[in-house]
């Protein structure tokens, strides 16, 4: 089966001596894990305890609630508090800077050894020991190349985890992210037990009616500029209020937006406590890294963000302008 083309294998071979050699792991991820965050924390752990290793987790607040069904999830620990070191090393999975683990650095004892594994381009390779593969799709096809060149086996739990990374960040295999290699790896999952149907119901498949009225609402909200190239939405604080509920993961909205015909620039201004978070989801002719960076954020040349320290209006008005400075002709 034809590997997942490597751009650091060097980075690989320093991973895997470092998880081999340690006795005492302690995994973190970026905060308000997504998918591919949570997924590869929970396939990494399960893949070293395999190997009869000591692995703790934590994250800000414990497993979200969408992702609770994946497996090991409830022995994810909620504070830094949770962490008992000595560790042989500090793990970091999909987080282009330690800042992005924000609260749970808290929890990363002072000068530990820390193994940076990571699909950011734009990885400030903050670790003693570096991974980045700024192509791959996910961090979680990363785990699975590790786990290969580890030589250790998979399991279901450990399958199931891997393969809710891939295919979230790969959204649903479509994004132009998914190589040849991401079909192969999943093949290889689904041998392992993982059941797509089941999965794909558990992550898209538990919208409350309240849920999907908001997404009427955000649709209703939808305005566009430069002729239908760029168009944005925004969730509210009077859209939480009049649903009942608050949504805290904006990638379904932002997708929604990106499937307009025509939009080369989708954006997603979504209320947050004294802020506002942008997502940006673009086509080949806008960097939506560079989008973001103008306002502090990162992420991928095609799906990035960043948080305004601003109101709404404000917010809206300052995207929008971004948008259009970064759109190409
Ligand atoms: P989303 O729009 O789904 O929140 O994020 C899309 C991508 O952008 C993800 O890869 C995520 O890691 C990155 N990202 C989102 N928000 C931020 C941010 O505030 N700072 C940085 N550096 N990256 C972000
Ligand atoms: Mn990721």
């Amino acid at each position: 089966m034809p590997a997942m083309p490597l751009a650091d294998p060097a980075g690989l071979r320093a991973a895997v001596d470092e998880l081999r050699r340690g006795r005492r792991f302690l995994i973190v991820t970026h905060a308000r894990p997504d998918g591919d965050a949570l997924g590869s924390e929970l396939g990494l752990a399960r893949l070293l305890e395999s190997q009869g290793k000591t692995v703790d987790m934590v994250v800000d607040g414990g497993a979200p609630p969408d992702l609770a069904f994946l497996p090991g999830a409830a022995r994810i620990g909620g504070t830094p508090a949770h962490a008992r070191p000595p560790y042989d090393a500090v793990l970091v999975v999909d987080a282009s800077g330690l800042d992005r683990t924000e609260g749970m650095q808290a929890a990363v004892p002072k000068g530990a050894r820390i193994v940076n594994i990571d699909h950011h381009a734009s990885n400030s390779r903050f670790g003693a020991v570096n991974w980045v593969e700024g192509e791959s799709a996910s961090t979680g096809e990363m785990i699975y190349a590790l786990a290969k060149e580890a030589g250790w086996p998979l399991d279901r739990d450990s399958a199931v985890c891997l393969y809710v990374a891939v295919v979230t960040d790969t959204g649903r295999f479509m994004f132009p992210s998914t190589r040849p290699s991401t079909h192969l790896l999943a093949a290889d999952l689904l041998a392992h037990g993982v059941e797509p149907g089941t999965i794909h119901r558990a992550i898209w498949g538990q919208k409350t009616l309240p849920e999907l009225r908001i997404h009427a609402e955000a649709i209703r909200a939808v305005k566009t500029a430069a002729g239908g190239k760029i168009a944005w939405t925004r969730l509210t604080p009077e859209m939480f209020e009049q649903a009942g509920i608050v949504i805290t993961e904006g990638q379904d909205f932002v997708a929604m937006v990106k499937s307009i015909k025509g939009v080369e620039v989708a954006m997603l201004l979504r209320a947050v406590e004294g802020a506002v978070k942008l997502s940006v989801r673009t086509e080949a002719t806008c960097d939506a890294v560079a989008l973001c960076a103008r306002f502090g954020g990162g992420g991928h040349k095609r799906a990035a963000g960043a948080t305004l320290k601003m109101t709404m209006e404000e917010a809206e008005k300052a995207a929008v302008e971004a948008a259009q400075a970064e759109l190409g002709p």
